[in-house]
Parts: C-alpha cells; structure tokens; sequence
C-alpha cells in the first residue's frame, strides 16, 4: 500500500496537475490579484468557500468543474482533510486546480495546511496572496489600521477558539499599543470586550464591528469597548464580522467613503455569460453588479434537420436578421459546428436590431447593413420591411421563444425563414441568493433586461405577488417597451423605462436616478 502510494506520488511529480491556492480578497469583486483572477481563468478545476463573489466563480471557463465546499453554516462544510484530499486527488489526475479562498489564503484561512498536503505529496502549486479582510475591512469602514499619532502597529487574532486549548492572554492584549483585530469573533463579542475590559483597557476605547465587508451589504456599527455589544444589537449585524479596537476607530467620520456609495447595487439577472459585459459596464459606471441569473443560454441541437438545412442553403438567403448578441453567436457557433464555408455569406446583407448585437457581429468580420434608429423590433421589422423586395430570401436566426410580430412584418414583404438557433431557459439555482438581495436591499435597482429575465425573476421569486413584494425596496428598470409590456401583464412596478434600449441605456436612467438623489 504504501509503495503504491509512492509510486503514485512519483507519477505525480512528472504530471502536468498543479495548484493555484489563490486569496479572493473579502468580496468587493475588484479585490482580487490580476494573477489570481489569470490563475481563474485558466482553472479545470475551481475549489470555493463561502464568501466569494459569484462574479469571480463565474470568470472559470467553460467546462471548469466547479466544487463547492463550504455551506452558510460552518458545520457543513467539507472537513479540512477531504478538501486537502480533493485537492491532491485533481491534481494528482492532471488537472489545473485552483483553491479560491476568501482574503487572504495563509490569514486564518487553512491555506498553509493545504499547502503542507501537497507539498508533502509532490504536487507543484504556488500561492497567489490576497488582500485579507482583516485590512479591507477596517478600510471599507473608514478605518486604517494603523495611523499617525494613534496606532503604529496592529495585531490581528482570532476569536474562534473551538479547536484551541485556552483562549486569549488578555493580560497581554491590553498592554498593547496598536490596533486590535479580531477575525471569528463575532459570536465571541461579549467574551473578547469582557476579557479587555477585566484586564484593565478603558472603557471609552473606541470599537467598530464591520459587518459582511467591502460587499453592498456591509454594515458598520461604532462605540466603545463598553458598549459596542449593544450597537451590534441594535443594528442587527450578523456575521461574518470583523471587530476593530483603538482609536483609529475615530477617523471613521472623515474617512467613511464606501458607506456612503451604499445604493448602488443593481442586480443582474442575466446568463452568466453574457451578464459578464453587463456586469463590467456597470463597474465602469460606478455601480455595484449583484450576480443573480434567472436566464440561461442554451445552443439548440445542432445537429436538427431545420438547422442544417438552412446552414448548407446560405448562399440563397439576401439577408440575415439579427435580434440578440446570442442570436449572432449561436449562429456562427453553428456554421462553425456544421463546417459550412463562410464565403456562403458572400452577397447576404445583415440587419441587427441595436449596437450591441452589430458589436458582436462585427467580431465574426461581418458589418451591419442596416440597423434601425430605436433599437426595438418593430422599428427594425418596420424599417427593413421598406428595403425588402419579393425577391429577397430573409433568414431569421433567433430565440425559441421570440415573438411572431418581427416575423409578420418582414414576411408580409417576401419569404422569411424563421430559424430557431437558440432556447432561453429559466434557471432558479440562484433564488435563495435572489430573494436575499432584495430583502435587504443591497439590490436598489433591478433592470429587466429582456421579457424572459421577467418570467425568470417572476418564478425564481416564487409567483408574481411574492415578486412584487420583493421589488417593494428596488427599482425596477425596463430595457424597452417588450419587456416593460411584459411587466405589466405580471403587474410589477416599473419605475422608469430607458429611453436607449440598450444595456448603456438602461445604466444612463440608473445614473441620472442617482443623480437626482444625490441632489435632494
Ligand atoms: N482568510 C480570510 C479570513 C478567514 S477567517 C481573510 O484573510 O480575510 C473568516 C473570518 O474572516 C470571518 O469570520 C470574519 O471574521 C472575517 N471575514 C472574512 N471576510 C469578511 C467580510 N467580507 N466581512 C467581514 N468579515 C469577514
């Protein structure tokens, strides 16, 4: 047995399997390493905890197993040694593997154990740092850890002490100078401010507790040793918690920047391959992405007779339609599968329904013949109506579920093949997740972005009543008239429809909503 298993860890050493243990930072999507984010985009194997931005899970690429291991409640998450052991498994089976961990991976997160696992194993891996909560915590509150006049070092401990022997030497903590940090400690408040308190620190000492840091649901609650328990109560933080004590605590007045950005959270329903673009334009704008699809993007089945038909009469179409950046890449995924010769599009003119989707058009080398001035479909059904003559052939690649009304327009004028290329589905993975954002308004605005991101939402939440109680802290935005029409019939509230039916639309109304806000 044991020479099996040496031989097997000799095998190891020459395969291609490594590990990236890579810190994920505390959760503000923008906190994580450009190296740890590469590490992502590269893994065949993502291990995550609890507490990692679902918008960094999502940057894995396509066909990354993803393995959870940490449930909400901490007794459920997978022990320590069959995750070491799942680790060592992948990559000793030849796998990239990367170990996201929240903050830092060596700060209290077990990522030296790991780490001595697969060392000891013979498995190559590396670790990539990551901004630890302990720091960006206190500094999303306002908070440095350290600061001129008032703490020139700080010391950072845990609270949890379910596996240790004794508890703190609070004798020695209260001599202390610098700031005081305690990771864990949040159910263990009472017994940390008591101990410091007994060993002769002030009562006045300022304290903060952070809650769910650096996220759009970070709350902060401030008083002194004495009674920071109390503001905690009142202010019904949970954990996960970071407790800070010393005077830098003071600076939070002045300091204070992310608390007062709070508002700007909009929640993506999107597929999460798409949602990506949503979610970058929102962070260019300043705005807060929360991660939530309802809709998924499903290539139909290539193979169907409709399909390849259609794909191997190419040449005899005069123009092909396009109403989505999905159409467009399902179709030429498509052409791709079937291996048709892409010079079959020599002579076809290619309509789109708005900037977007020539974009992405355009990233195939094709460019966009017309495009209507308001990008809906009826201006792009009535506006190529007027260039179609009966002679043309117009191909209509497009989602199972679109509606018969771009299609009547067109037809009305000369033959149109009405091509479905790709389903949207709903998906409710995330509903928990979902509700959780609305309830506690970390979600201010909620853009609809298509008809089917209303039915999605509509079901994640549980039926149209329990949807629109949902909304009750939101606002919700349409992208255009379809989809706001849709949100009439299910009778949720519109708070403002964009005026560009464009996602860029749709982030100028959020804007000038903020602005008006800020104004009153
Ligand atoms: N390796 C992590 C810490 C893991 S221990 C790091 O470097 O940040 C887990 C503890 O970290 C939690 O109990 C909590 O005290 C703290 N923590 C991590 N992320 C947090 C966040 N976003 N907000 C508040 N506390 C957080």
């Amino acid at each position: 047995m044991k020479d099996e298993r040496a031989r097997e860890d000799m095998q190891n050493k020459r395969s291609r399997g490594y590990v990236w243990l890579v810190g994920a930072g505390p959760g503000d999507f923008g906190l994580i390493t450009l190296k740890g984010l590469a590490a992502i985009a590269q893994a065949e194997v993502l291990v995550y905890d609890r507490l990692i931005n679902s918008n960094l899970i999502d940057r894995a690429p396509a066909g990354c197993e993803k393995i959870y291991v940490g449930k909400q409640a901490a007794n459920h998450a997978l022990p320590q040694p069959q995750i070491n052991e799942l680790l060592y498994q992948k990559a000793a089976a030849g796998k990239r593997v990367v170990r996201l961990k929240g903050g830092d991976p060596y700060v209290f997160g077990r990522g030296g154990e790991e780490g001595l696992y697969l060392a000891e194993r013979g498995i190559p891996f590396e670790e990539v740092p990551g901004i630890t909560s302990s720091i960006a915590g206190p500094a999303y509150a306002g908070i440095p850890v350290t600061h001129r006049e008032c703490a020139s070092s700080f010391h950072v401990f845990t609270g949890n002490f379910k596996d240790e022997e004794r508890g703190l030497d609070f004798a020695n903590l209260a001599r202390l100078e610098g700031t005081l940090i305690f990771l864990m400690g949040f159910a263990n408040l009472n017994y940390i401010t008591q101990g410091l308190l007994a060993a002769g620190k002030p009562a006045g000492t300022p304290a903060a507790v952070i809650s769910q840091a650096t996220t759009q649901r970070q709350r902060t609650a401030v008083g002194t040793l004495a009674d920071i328990e109390e503001h905690c109560a009142a202010a019904k933080l949970s954990s996960p918690a970071i407790t800070v004590i010393g005077d830098v605590v003071n600076c939070r007045p002045q300091l204070n920047f992310f608390e007062q950005q709070q508002g700007r959270g909009v929640l993506v329903l999107r597929d999460a391959r798409q949602s990506d673009i949503f979610a970058q334009k929102l962070r260019q704008a300043g705005l807060f992405p929360v991660s939530c699809p309802v809709i998924q993007i499903e290539p139909l089945d290539w193979q169907a007779a409709e399909l390849q038909a259609a794909l191997h009469k190419l040449s005899t179409y005069s123009w092909l339609v396009f109403t989505s950046p999905n159409g467009v890449k399902a179709f030429f995924e498509a052409m791709q599968a079937a291996q048709v010769d892409w010079r079959a599009l020599g002579r076809a003119k290619f309509a789109v329904i708005g900037r977007a989707t020539a974009q992405v058009l355009q990233q195939f080398g094709f460019g966009a013949d017309y495009l209507p001035a308001k990008q809906v479909s009826d201006a792009l059904g009535q506006g190529l109506a007027e260039l179609l003559t009966p002679a043309d052939n117009v191909l209509l690649p497009r989602s199972a579920i679109a509606d018969n009304r771009l299609y009547q327009l067109l037809s009305a004028k000369c033959p149109v093949e009405d091509l479905k290329i790709y389903d949207t589905k709903i998906c409710t993975e995330d509903a928990q997740e979902l509700r959780g954002c609305l309830e506690n308004g970390q979600a201010a605005y909620v853009p609809f972005t298509s008809a089917s991101t209303v039915d999605g939402f509509v079901q994640a939440c549980g039926g149209p009543d329990l949807a629109r109680q949902l909304l009750a802290k939101s606002r919700a935005v349409a992208i255009g008239p379809v989809t706001a029409a849709r949100m009439q019939q299910l009778e949720l509230p519109i708070y403002a429809q964009a005026s560009e039916h464009s996602l860029d639309g749709v982030i100028e109304v959020i804007l000038q909503d903020l602005e008006g806000k800020e104004n009153d």
